[in-house]
């Protein structure tokens, strides 16, 4: 798995994963590279690239201390998203809503479509993600899975 500071280099002037449109080096690198993500929307993006570059540990530093996806474990945690990572293919990713709580500030949502693939399979899914602001930072705390009430 290659770190993140050899993958900046050679993909700052790439076309981001997370289909912003923009260069990798002008998108998510700097998330990657320890810049807090300024909004809810900014930190989904760069959590989807960093699940499609397999920067394993910038997932469980985005990933809020109470949130119920958290394992006790972090070292089995980290090998499952590594596992997850490289066992998918990361095709695209839509934005379809980012709302913010009208009486919490500190909490958003950010409902997205992502496009994989695993052994050829398609494993694209909606999803609606819950962000809390903590600390001068935003982080991931849960999703809710839209595929099955027929959204989209
Ligand atoms: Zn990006």
């Amino acid at each position: 798995m290659p770190d993140s500071k050899e993958l900046d280099k050679k993909q700052r002037y790439e076309a981001c994963v997370c289909d912003s449109g923009k260069l990798y080096g002008r998108c998510c690198a700097p998330y990657h590279g320890g810049l807090a993500a300024p909004t809810a929307l900014t930190l989904m993006r760069s959590r989807f690239s960093a699940y499609a570059l397999g920067l394993c540990s910038y997932i469980v530093a985005t990933t809020h201390k109470e949130s119920p996806l958290r394992e006790a474990d972090l070292e089995a945690w980290i090998t499952s998203i590594g596992r997850f990572c490289a066992a998918t293919k990361f095709d695209g990713l839509k934005i379809l809503e980012e709302a913010s709580d009208t009486k919490d500030p500190a909490v958003a949502f950010v409902t997205f479509r992502a496009y994989l693939r695993q052994k050829e399979n398609d494993a694209s899914f909606t999803e609606r993600s819950r962000f809390l602001y903590e600390d001068g930072k935003w982080y991931y705390f849960s999703g809710d899975c839209l595929d099955s009430i027929g959204k989209v």
